[in-house]
């Protein structure tokens, strides 16, 4: 189990800080308003009312334990900015930070934020590439323009062979591994047989994964 804090409980701040908790971590939520502080002050290991953008407050609720800090202050541009300066002076190391606009991710990526978030752009990317490849239920970059993705076996595949589905794509796309009702195929030979609703999780070039996507519409 870690322990996180979130500073900012909207819509975004109070899904990170519920989903942690049901993960199973503890959780520190922060706002400076009571309204949100009440609505989850009983689902989350600790809710504190606090102005994020007062060092001093920052300061009592001893940052430094948590394996990281989630700033989720969207609008209020100086308020954002405000926090992740104290939090760098602090010395919180691992920082996520929600972003509104170019700007702002500007700002924190000159104040040395690695991880900041910009939620809309990133869902509304998921949802455009869910619609452009339905086939698709999940994807993950893993940089160089490598993917991983999980590909649901439709009807028609129904005794393919896998070899034969990735045809020349196969010494470049890596077949990870098939889910098979509750049960993994790990390492899948050539000349596995799919069946419906087989999960297929298949890693390899954006290209190469692209190229596979006629053959199982
Ligand atoms: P979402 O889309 O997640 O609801 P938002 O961008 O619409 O976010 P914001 O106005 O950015 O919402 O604020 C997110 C949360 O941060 C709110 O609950 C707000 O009360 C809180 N917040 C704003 N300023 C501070 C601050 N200085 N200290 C602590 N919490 C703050």
């Amino acid at each position: 189990m870690a322990q996180f804090a979130v500073i900012g409980l909207g819509r975004f701040g109070s899904t990170v800080s519920l989903e942690l908790t049901r993960l199973g971590h503890q959780v520190l939520g922060v706002d400076s308003e009571p309204k949100f502080i009440n609505r989850l002050a009983d689902k989350l290991s600790y809710a504190v009312i606090a102005d994020a953008t007062d060092e001093q407050a920052l300061a009592e609720l001893d940052l430094l334990r948590y394996d990281a800090v989630v700033v989720a202050i969207g609008e209020d541009l100086e308020a954002s900015i405000l926090c992740v300066l104290h939090l760098k002076n602090l010395g919180v190391q691992q920082l996520w930070v929600k972003a509104c606009s170019n700007p702002h991710h500007t700002i924190l990526s000159r104040l040395g934020v690695s991880r900041i978030i910009h939620p809309e752009e990133e869902m509304g990317l998921k949802v455009a590439q869910a619609l452009n490849y339905p086939m698709i239920n999940q994807y993950l970059s893993l940089g160089n323009n490598q993917y991983l993705v999980e590909i649901l076996v439709h009807k028609h595949l129904e005794g393919t062979v896998l070899s034969a589905l990735l045809k020349n794509s196969r010494h470049e796309v890596k077949t990870v591994l098939v889910k098979r009702h509750s049960e993994l195929v790990a390492p899948v030979p050539d000349d596995f047989i799919l069946a419906t609703d087989d999960c297929l999780v298949l890693a390899g070039p954006l290209s190469m994964l692209k190229s596979l996507a006629p053959r199982l519409v």
